[in-house]
């Protein structure tokens, strides 16, 4: 592969989610095999006004179906995971060879009909974004939550909890609370 390497502007731009999906498609694609342009990356995203930026538009963490998930597992990616128990905690990380994050955050669903859920990052002045009527399948019990790898591999040592919101016929309550102890790759 002999692409050019990625200017800042570039890289920015990606990590705001402000390229379109081919454009996305070819930098994932420079980032897997080009540490020079990880590492500029790196330098970005260490720049606390910008991880706050992109975590209030809410580009740091998506949450995604089942079948997304299992896509990419069938599609060869190195999927990292991560359980969490109803109102549990983990210490996860994310290793240089891992392509994906997933948390798999376990929540009593049956009979919730919208959940939203609101995030809080430590290191960010406790920076707080909901992300409103996420995706769920109330029969497998699970949320599941994808951070943006090429983001989160830059970030220190930080906190994030999740608070699950659900919405049912008899008004809104908390449905758990969990949190994310994450660490840069100690390897
Ligand atoms: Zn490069």
């Amino acid at each position: 592969m002999n692409a050019p390497h990625l200017d800042e502007q570039t890289l920015l731009a990606y990590w705001l989610g402000e390229t379109d999906e081919t454009q996305t498609d070819a930098i994932d694609l420079h980032l897997l095999g080009c540490d020079p342009c990880g590492r500029t990356l790196d330098d970005l995203v260490a720049l606390g006004d910008a991880v706050r930026r992109a975590f209030d538009l809410g580009l740091v963490h998506a949450f995604v179906s089942g079948a997304f998930v299992q896509r990419l597992v069938d599609e060869g990616r190195r999927v990292r995971e991560y359980r969490l128990a109803h109102n549990g905690s983990v210490n996860c990380s994310a290793a240089p060879e891992d392509e994906v994050l997933v948390a798999r955050i376990e929540a009593p669903l049956a009979g919730v009909e919208r959940i939203d859920a609101v995030l809080r990052l430590s290191f960010a002045q406790d920076a707080e974004y909901r992300a409103e009527d996420i995706p769920f399948d109330p029969a497998s019990g699970q949320i599941l939550m994808v951070p943006k790898i090429a983001i989160v591999r830059g970030l220190p040592a930080h906190v994030l909890t999740v608070r699950l919101i659900a919405h049912a016929n008899s008004g809104q309550s908390t449905l758990g609370e969990y949190t994310l102890n994450h660490s840069p790759w100690a390897g």
